[in-house]
């Protein structure tokens, strides 16, 4: 790609080099109990930067004996160390410090982001700034988690604690690999639980910069253990070792299946956030401009690589062929390339196997009989997992790039006739986590809100998540509510207390 100027380029390369050094004197050991330790294998894994190819660093690599020692820190520290019984205040100073540590190091975590990730520095940043608001949200609730007082007989006094869980697994993917530390520590801490985090294999690195801030906040040990591995050998094994108490994970609708599965043994609680199929429904009411501009980043940012991504955009008839030719023109105009680069919109996907299986579902669609109208390939540098963000026209949903989450830059344009027609079809698919509307009717608004089967419906607006308000799936997208007060159910139990008078 040389559409850069070179001094772009230059300040670029420089800032990759930089990061690469910050990945390379982070520790390729493990947090455990407080410490640093080296894996008991010690072996480590490789990170790989998706827009070069290149190695950035080695990182342990963690298996069951270092999930089953980090499992005995965090419970030892549960059961008998300082974190659930101190003042809820003095929690509270600490998620604030942890949330000063995240703004403080700002530039850094970005550029480790999107060393690790490939998205555009732009949007590593901003996820930067929502991963310390998260942790901001959360340390104001560690003094608001209430219990009730009930009336019961003029004899008894009844009131319920609402208390910790205990020893939390976080297991989190690569897409969002420091606001996904955001949406699990900050919640389970805040609780007074204890954690053991596993990272995407493709993304350590932000939770290893992240766990130097655990220890630089003075956490008493063994609050938060890090785990740095791979799915199958650590993620399984936290899964369902039996003195964890909750698991929380996000990641496919097919892991996720595995994890309640593993958990059934001991009852474990859990949580899950997983895959999508959001519709994102325009109506020929709504201004147009803005309606493509959102179905634009509601399927192309961080490369379509979001849950929620806004997959099947449903266009009312009468504007379907205007609404394709201006989204493929919007398209068309994304600077796909270098995500250091200031005028990229647009970075690699994760990995060579997410990108094969993207351009996989692209033939699928063709096979089928959609119709690409831009994209569809190979496109950026010559090195890195550069997919062209595309779009399809003459889709139906029955089609498998309808029905099958692609994770990846792939729009597909579903044209529909009226509201209930709408509904029908964006309620069509095995999934839940979000839709949105796009519309000046407000009746119309309404009604649709109700009858779509989402955990959060967007209305003339898309990917607004902000931690005050709940976030999850209906049907296989998940079970329970991440971010808000809802949060809290997710880290905690209620006891129910009698007291004879
Ligand atoms: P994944 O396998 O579900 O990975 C998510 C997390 O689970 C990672 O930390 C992973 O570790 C871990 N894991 C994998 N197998 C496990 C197991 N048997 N037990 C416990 N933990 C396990 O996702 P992926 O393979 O990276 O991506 C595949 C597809 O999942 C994507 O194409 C997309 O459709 C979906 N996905 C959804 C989200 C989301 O936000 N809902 C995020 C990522 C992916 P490793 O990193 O070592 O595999
Ligand atoms: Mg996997």
């Amino acid at each position: 790609m040389d559409n850069s100027t070179s001094s772009e380029k230059v300040r670029a390369d420089e800032q990759r080099r930089r990061g690469c050094e910050v990945a390379r004197a982070l520790p390729k050991q493990l947090l455990i109990g407080g410490r640093w330790v080296d894996a008991r294998s010690g072996k480590t894994f490789e990170t790989i930067e998706p827009a070069t190819e290149q190695v950035v660093a080695a990182v342990a690599e963690g298996g069951v004996e270092d999930i089953d020692e980090a499992v005995r820190a965090a419970r030892a520290a549960f059961d008998d160390g300082p974190w659930p019984r101190m003042r809820p205040h003095q929690r509270t100073r600490y998620l604030f410090k942890l949330a000063e540590l995240i703004e403080a190091h700002h530039e850094e975590l970005a550029t480790l982001i999107t060393l690790d990730n490939g998205k555009p520095l732009a949007e590593a940043r901003a996820e930067v700034s929502r991963t310390a608001e998260v942790f901001v949200y959360y340390a104001g609730w560690t003094t608001k988690i209430y219990g009730e007082t009930h009336p019961s007989e003029p004899a008894l006094f009844n009131y319920t604690l609402r208390e910790p869980l205990g020893v939390c697994g976080q297991i989190i993917p690569w897409n969002g690999p420091l606001s996904m530390i955001g949406w699990k520590v900050g919640p389970a801490l805040a609780c007074g639980n204890t954690v053991v985090l596993k990272p995407a294999e493709q993304t350590p690195l932000p939770a290893l910069r992240f766990g130097q801030f655990v220890l630089e906040a003075g956490l008493p040990e063994g609050v938060v253990n890090i785990v740095t591995g791979f799915g199958p050998t650590a993620g399984a094994a936290l899964a369902r070792h039996p003195d964890v108490d909750k698991v929380a994970f996000t990641g496919s609708t097919e892991v996720g299946r595995e994890i309640l599965r593993a958990s059934v043994p001991d009852l474990k609680r859990v949580s899950l956030e997983l895959g999508g199929k959001s519709p994102n429904i325009i109506f020929a009411d709504a201004e147009l401009g803005p309606s493509v501009a959102g179905a634009a980043f509601g399927i192309f940012r961080n490369q379509g690589q979001i849950c929620s991504a806004g997959s099947r955009i449903f266009v009312q008839r009468e504007i379907y062929d205007e609404f394709a030719r201006r989204l493929t023109q919007t398209a068309e105009g994304i600077r796909l390339g270098d995500p250091f680069q200031t005028e990229t919109t647009m970075g690699p996907l994760i990995s060579a196997e997410q990108y094969e299986r993207v351009l996989g579902y692209c033939e699928a669609g063709r096979r089928d009989g959609a119709k690409v109208e831009t994209g569809g390939e190979r496109g950026g540098q010559s090195k890195g997992y550069f997919v062209k963000p595309t779009v399809f026209v003459d889709v139906d949903n029955s089609m498998r790039i309808a029905r099958e989450e692609i994770f990846g830059p792939v729009a597909s344009l579903i044209p529909f006739t009226d509201e209930r027609d709408a509904a029908l079809q964006g309620n069509e698919t095995i999934y839940g986590l979000a839709a949105a509307i796009w519309t000046r009717d407000v009746s119309r608004v309404h009604r649709l809100a109700r009858a779509l089967k989402a955990g959060t419906v967007w209305v003339n607006c898309y990917n607004i998540i902000d931690p005050v308000s709940p976030f999850g799936g209906y049907k296989q997208s998940g079970i329970g509510r991440e971010l808000g007060k809802d949060s809290l159910d997710l880290y905690t139990q209620v006891k129910s207390v009698f007291i004879k008078l």
